[in-house]
């Protein structure tokens, strides 16, 4: 597919309230550790399409066959200040009444996207799957890399409660920034499977996919063991009562991932999530 941003408007002309707009965003410039993850949607798409699966939610909703759903193939941006892009793009979908479902790319780009969801949504409760908090006040001395998207979007209020759910590597700088931020902060060591996190209102889910153990999804540049496994995250996402009205699934790196194994993870929580949005519709 591969949409350029400039070419928006024919899509955006599809779009109506109700409907759940698929969005890739190819951006893996403030990754910390190492790139890869701007290949992620071409190959989560793949996987979503590949003829060894369908297109049908455990859930019981097929993609295939739901006109609400629709795939606006990736971004594509066009020189310097992309995070800005990624916040007029969402603007512009969002202005529509659509439902916006991301794949990343890294972790950046949650900010610009709940920066546009905060102008809609003045109470968004983000639910934040992850091995990593991603409060850092700044890393080696970026304060929009992928470590730090969370910090910004709490520094400027743009979320009524922020729940990190899978969390397994803080240090004493996080553990401040998440007291200071009153994070809700679920930490790995901790999780079960009977927890309720009492979401209501609107729900904005951040999907990192190293929240899960890396023995499931080892596509990942942050390999961090002791985490989720597929199961139990897919039992979030059902599980979730409150109307999910976005999400991001972020993190995936094909580099890493030669049997495409974590690629079919992404793709098998994407129409989970999708399933789960177009219920609230
Ligand atoms: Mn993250
Ligand atoms: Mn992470």
């Amino acid at each position: 597919m591969g949409n350029k941003v400039n070419d928006f408007h024919d899509l955006l002309e599809q779009l109506a309230p109700g409907m759940v707009a698929l969005v890739g965003v190819p951006w893996d410039e403030n990754s910390s550790f190492m790139a890869g993850s701007a290949q992620a949607p071409a190959r989560i798409r793949e996987a979503l399409y590949a003829g060894s699966s369908n297109l049908c939610s455990e859930t019981g909703v097929d993609l295939g066959q739901e006109p609400r759903f629709r795939d606006l193939g990736d971004l594509k941006f066009g020189g310097d200040a992309v995070l800005i892009q990624i916040e007029e793009v969402l603007d512009s979908l969002l202005e529509r009444g659509a439902s916006v479902l991301a794949i990343g790319g890294d972790h950046a780009i949650t900010y610009p996207i709940i920066r546009a969801y905060s102008k809609k949504f003045n109470t968004l409760n983000i639910l934040h799957l992850d091995a990593h908090p991603d409060l850092y006040e700044e890393y080696e001395g970026n304060r929009l890399s992928n470590a730090c998207p969370f910090a910004r979007i709490m520094e400027e209020n743009l979320a009524a409660r922020l729940v990190q759910v899978g969390i397994r590597t803080l240090n004493p700088h996080q553990r401040d920034q998440g007291q200071r931020f009153g994070v809700e902060i679920v930490e790995m060591q901790d999780f079960h499977t009977e927890l309720s996190f009492g979401l209501k209102g609107p729900v904005y889910l951040s999907l990192d996919m190293d929240v899960l153990d890396p023995a499931y999804a080892p596509g990942v540049s942050h390999h961090e063991p002791g985490g989720l496994s597929t199961r139990e995250v897919l039992k979030l996402i059902q599980s979730l009562r409150a109307p999910l009205v976005g999400a991001d699934v972020v993190e995936y790196n094909p580099d890493r991932d030669p049997l495409g194994i974590t690629a079919t993870v992404a793709s098998k929580f994407l129409k989970e999530v999708a399933a789960c949005m177009l219920r609230f519709e």
